[in-house]
Formats: C-alpha cells, sequence, structure tokens
C-alpha cells in the first residue's frame, strides 16, 4: 500500500529519548554549527563557508575578489544548506527568533550571490566563473544546489517564507535550461539533486522539475560513459592527481534500469536510489521500482554492516563485494546510513513492508547515532565496529577509524545531515495513505493526521519496550503499527482488549481497522529481552564471532568497562545476557547490559604453541552508539564466541 511521507511540523516530541536528541540538536548543535560556518570558533578545522558566498556575492557587486580567497571543499556551500535545512526542522519545533534571523540571513547573503541567469555557486563564482557547468563528474555544483532546493521546501514548509524558495526555483530553471536543452547527456557525479528536484516540484508544482529528475535518472548509465568523454575534453580537476576514471564509482557503469548490485561511494549510491524510488513511485515506472528492489536487497542482504553502516572500504568511501564486512578497516560513513535511511522511507512509501522501517531503526539507532558525541559537539564519518587505539587511526589501513571524535572536518557533510536528520525524525516516523495512518517508528510525542485526528505516543523507546497511544479525534480509518522484525514476542491491545496479533499482522505492520474515538488507547509491548545475533557464514569478518543487541539497539564492549582490555574477551557458547538496571547518568541515561564470556590471559610472545589460560568473566556492554563518550578505548561489537 502506498503512503505520504508526514510533513515534519506535523509532529511534535516530547521530553522522551528523541525529543532530548532534538532539544540538543536546536540548542548546542545548531549554534555550535553556525558559529563553525561563521569561522567563530578558533582552534578547530576552519570551515569558511558562509563567507565564501559573502565573498562571491561581493564579487557580483563588483568587488574586486580573488580566486584563493575561496576556501574549502568544492561543495562548502552544502554545508550552509544542511544546516539551514536542520534548522528549519528545528523551527518546526517551536518559535526561535534568533535562529530564524540567522537562517533568514544567510538567505539574503545566498541570494546576493545567485547569478542573473539563476546559477549559485561559491566556488565556481569566486574561483572559475569560466569553468561552470564543465566538470559534472566532480565539482558537485548540482549536490550543492540539490541542497540548497532541500533546505529551501524545508524552511518555505516551516516557515511560509519563500524567499529562499524563489532563489532555488530560479536555481533549478538553470539547471533545466542547461541539462533539458544544452548538455543532455550529462548527469550528476554526485546524486542529490534527483531527490531534492521531486521535493521542489511537490513544494511548487512546478512539473518541470519532476520531468528534470526523471531525466537525470533516465540518462545516467547510458552508452557512452559521459564522464569519460567529459574527463577527456576537459582538461582539468577539481581534485589532485589524475585518478583513473571509475564509473562504479558514480554509479554510471550501467543504466539505472539495468543496476543489480549497489557499488561505488556509498553515499551517493543511496542518494541515488532515493531519486530512484521517488521517481519510479511517481511514473509508476515498474521496471525502475525493480531495480531499486534490486539495489535494496544488495545492500540489506549482503553489503550493510549490524549497525546499518555501508561503505567497506575508504577507498572511495565505497561498497566492495558481497560479504566484505571487515570491522576495523570499515567505512561506514555517517552520511551513508543516513542516505540508507532516506532511501529505506522511500521504498517503505512504495510499499508497506517492515523491512524498510526495520533498516531505518538498524541504521538510526546505531551508526547514526554514533555519529555524534553525546554532548553534539564532537563527530564521527567513518563508524568503525572495532577500534584498538595505537591500531585504529594509526595503520596505514585504518588512518580513517578514529578512535574518537573530533570537533569537526574539513568535510564536513555529517554533521549537519545529522542535525537535519533528527531534527525532522517525525516524517520519517510516520506515514499517511488513503484512510490509512502508519506508525514506523516509536517515538515520544503526538503526531497530527491530515484526517484530522492526533496521536499521543508515550514511550520511552528504544529504552523500553512499550508504547501507548491515545487517539485524539473520532474517525474510521486504519492505524497501522509497525511490528519489528526482532521482537519475538509482540501485545497489542485497544482499550486494555488484547488483539490477536496474527490475525492483524500483513509484511511487517498490524492494520487496525474501526471507528476510534477520543481516548481510545492502543498499547503496543515488543520484547527487549537481550538476544545475541550471529552474521552469516559467508561474512569472513564475523565468523566464530556474536554481537549482542537490545530491541533495535547495537551493543558493543568497551574498554572501560572491561578493565581496558577488550580483544581477551569471548562471549560463552550458551552463556547468560541479562540486563543492568537502567542508569540515567551513565551515557544520557541507557540499560547495560552484561555476557557471561571469558578472559584470555595475556600473552607476550607473538606467536606460541601454548594454549593461553582463560577465566570466567562477566563482560559489560553498552549501547553502540554511546562508544567513544569516555575517552580513548577499545571496543568491539562482535565477540568471539567459545
Ligand atoms: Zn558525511
Amino acid at each position: 500500500m502506498k503512503s505520504e511521507r508526514i510533513p515534519v511540523k506535523s509532529f511534535s516530541a516530547d521530553n522522551g529519548f528523541i525529543g532530548k536528541m532534538q532539544k540538543l540538536v536546536r540548542e548546542e548543535v545548531l549554534p555550535y554549527q553556525y558559529n563553525i560556518l561563521n569561522d567563530a570558533i578558533p582552534g578547530i578545522e576552519k570551515s569558511h563557508a558562509i563567507e565564501n558566498i559573502r565573498l562571491a556575492a561581493e564579487k557580483l557587486r563588483g568587488k574586486d575578489v580573488k580566486p584563493d580567497e575561496f576556501y574549502g571543499m568544492v561543495f562548502q556551500d552544502s554545508d550552509v544548506a544542511k544546516w539551514i535545512e536542520a534548522a528549519a526542522y528545528a523551527l518546526a519545533a517551536g518559535e526561535d527568533p534568533e535562529l530564524e534571523k540567522a537562517v533568514d540571513e544567510t538567505i539574503q547573503l545566498y541570494g546576493a550571490s545567485q547569478h542573473e541567469d539563476g546559477y549559485v555557486d561559491s566556488y565556481f563564482t569566486v574561483k572559475c566563473p569560466d569553468k561552470m557547468w564543465t566538470n559534472i563528474c566532480d565539482a558537485h555544483e548540482l549536490y550543492c544546489a540539490g541542497h540548497m532546493m532541500e533546505a529551501a521546501v524545508a524552511y518555505y514548509e516551516v516557515t511560509g517564507k519563500r524567499e529562499l524558495l524563489d532563489i532555488m526555483s530560479k536555481s533549478a530553471d538553470c539547471i533545466y535550461e542547461q541539462f533539458m536543452k544544452k548538455n543532455t547527456r550529462a548527469y550528476p557525479g554526485h546524486p542529490e539533486v534527483e531527490l531534492a528536484l521531486m521535493r521542489l516540484w511537490r513544494a511548487t508544482g512546478n512539473e518541470k522539475y519532476k520531468e528534470l529528475a526523471k531525466h537525470f535518472v533516465d540518462v545516467r548509465g547510458q552508452a557512452p560513459n559521459y564522464f569519460v568523454e567529459e574527463k577527456k575534453n576537459r582538461g582539468w580537476n577539481v581534485w589532485d592527481g589524475a585518478e583513473e576514471l571509475n564509473t562504479d564509482y558514480t554509479q554510471s557503469t550501467l543504466p539505472v534500469r539495468e543496476q543489480k548490485d549497489a557499488v561505488g561511494h556509498a553515499v551517493r549510491a543511496v542518494y541515488l536510489y532515493t531519486g530512484m524510488a521517488d521517481v519510479a513511485k511517481e511514473t509508476q515506472d515498474e521496471t525502475l521500482l525493480a531495480a531499486c528492489r534490486n539495489l535494496w536487497e544488495s545492500i540489506t542482504k549482503r553489503r550493510m554492516y549490524i549497525t546499518g553502516g555501508i561503505g567497506s572500504t575508504f577507498m572511495g568511501e565505497a561498497f566492495t563485494v558481497d560479504y566484505d564486512l571487515p570491522n576495523d578497516t570499515v567505512y561506514a560513513e555517517t552520511c551513508a546510513s543516513i542516505g540508507l535511511i532516506f532511501f529505506a522511507r522511500q521504498m517503505l512509501q512504495l510499499e508497506a513492508k517492515g523491512e524498510y522501517a526495520d533498516v531505518i531503526e538498524r541504521a538510526l539507532y546505531n551508526t547514526v547515532l554514533a555519529g555524534m558525541q553525546l554532548d553534539g559537539k564532537r563527530f564521527f564519518y567513518v563508524n568503525p565496529l572495532e577500534v584498538v587505539p595505537g591500531i585504529s587511526g594509526k595503520a596505514a589501513t585504518q588512518t580513517h577509524d578514529l578512535p574518537q571524535r573530533p570537533p569537526w572536518y574539513a568535510c564536513a557533510c555529517c554533521p549537519p545531515n545529522v542535525a537535519r536528520l533528527l531534527s525532522s525524525i517525525g516524517s520519517y516516523a510516520y506515514g499517511e495513505g488513503q484512510d490509512v495512518f502508519y506508525t514506523h517508528l516509536y517515538l515520544g510525542g503526538t503526531v497530527r493526521s491530515a484526517q484530522g485526528f492526533s496521536l499521543e505516543c508515550h514511550t520511552d523507546y528504544p529504552r523500553q519496550g512499550t508504547a501507548k497511544f491515545t487517539f485524539h479525534g473520532d474517525k474510521e480509518t486504519t492505524l497501522a503499527f509497525h511490528i519489528p522484525a526482532w521482537s519475538q514476542k509482540t501485545s497489542l491491545s485497544v482499550n486494555g482488549e488484547a488483539q490477536e496479533l496474527a490475525a492483524l499482522l500483513r509484511d511487517g505492520y498490524a492494520y487496525l481497522t474501526r471507528s476510534f474515538q477520543e481516548g481510545d488507547v492502543i498499547e503496543l509491548s515488543f520484547d527487549m529481552t537481550p538476544y545475541k545475533v550471529y552474521a552469516s557464514s559467508k561474512v569472513p569478518a564475523d565468523t566464530g564471532c556474536a554481537a549482542v543487541q537490545r530491541g533495535p539497539v547495537v551493543y558493543c564492549a568497551e574498554g572501560v568497562d572491561n578493565g581496558g582490555d577488550v580483544l581477551s574477551l569471548s562471549l560463552r557458547e550458551g552463556g547468560a545476557l541479562w540486563e543492568k538496571p537502567y542508569d540515567p547518568d551513565l551515557l544520557g541515561g541507557i540499560v547495560p547490559l552484561a555476557a557471561e564470556g571469558w578472559r584470555t590471559q595475556p600473552t607476550q610472545e607473538l606467536y606460541s604453541r601454548e594454549r593461553p589460560q582463560r577465566q570466567a568473566a562477566d563482560i559489560r556492554l553498552v549501547p553502540y552508539y554511546t562508544w567513544g563518550n569516555r575517552g580513548e578505548n577499545q571496543m568491539r561489537v562482535w565477540l568471539p564466541e567459545n
């Protein structure tokens, strides 16, 4: 059954798990990031992103701006875009005149950096206006425009202010001219504008934007490869070095409808697939939908970490091959898991299947949350599942796998991406179709349906497994609740009366159809018993190991809880797992776990014929998303079991 995402404004969080995260984004993350974008925090990686836009605006007004005054990545503008988008969502939670003023000023500045014909990009305006649209493979003009289109739609939907929407409509018109009329074989090197154009189409009703999104999807990967041809004729690049062009990297080896395996740069891949799924939905394109399903399967059945991380190697920040899921040299960029959530939500709108919502949970409660320090001021780009200080971040194969979150990055795509996802999470948690209202995620707070009713949800999920919904209004409708695949024993009651779940269940959702009345109470209870998970024997990195999960939350062992040494620990085969009492003061409030296991005695020789001695030991485990918050120490998700 098809459904639509709900507007961000329709959900307001209470003071529960997600509400606190959103508050952190509003009160800490957004002001912190705004200061960074304005270079107002000394001693950390410089952004210069707002200054670049100011320079572009001044140059357009005739000021003598030198090309080398631009600083940062070719896609530096996108950090500003994602910050505006996150700020827009934060404003949906309540008025904040100071934040709104900061956004308005930034938008005004951005508008002043737009060319007469609608072109807008500070890198090219400041640095090399003669090279506009000549490097579609690497120069990210369409990527930056896409992010700013998303920001424009978000800000318009929340505040009703049109200025950025008008700027980006003009930009989209310029892109339309360029790619529908002049350079019709080209398509974005870094997908993003496809999904953004679909959002812009919905917000403005301008059919050209949908047509352009579909065009970019359709021409991708057509022979001869556009990027190969472009590179031959171009003679310049944004990156140093002349690498061999790898068409898998940009998902352009084949036309998208013929692609079966998720390949290349993982963020690019999932942004592309999200756009494809949206185009498939809006054009009833069954072949495109079939390709999306194949790519979904490729990722989630063969190329995804237990944490919802994707991208097994730092070489190209990319997917590799089936079952290659190393825990230490992994990439698993935060943005890639966020993009996977985009893709999952888009598929969920096409077909209500629990597996999509299961993956959203997996990525959200593990990799995405791990991407941010609990204080909101440090961030992971890469999310390893095994960290050994001294090796991680040091060995040549692991320089990218840091044992601690840095405060900022030269390439700062992930931090504002986390902010925009968390502050708009309500639009991922619910969906609305013809006479049916879906709950995909369990978040404390109130959601308003377009059918005129609202649902108030009390829950401490994922810390606890119960969710109590109170119906406000009076309506004959269907409420559909996601039943997570991990829950072995689920109960559902309406006004205290237990329902037979099997009779309600279809594709991972329990459908309740009736005439709901004011004050009706629907209660769900999921089985939060901790459990061990085993990887397929085809995954070399995890043979002989188990990981521990409780609900959707993957746990890990950290040195700080285990005498400093995690490498000597193993789980006892058939051993017990148990919950420790909820600790509100530990790591922002968690339910720690313990597991029966072994500790091997340390040995010094590199190799020895002696089997190391071992003793019984209890292993302490904490949620993976909280790791690295207590100083540098060892961490492992997969532990040997023996
Ligand atoms: Zn990123």
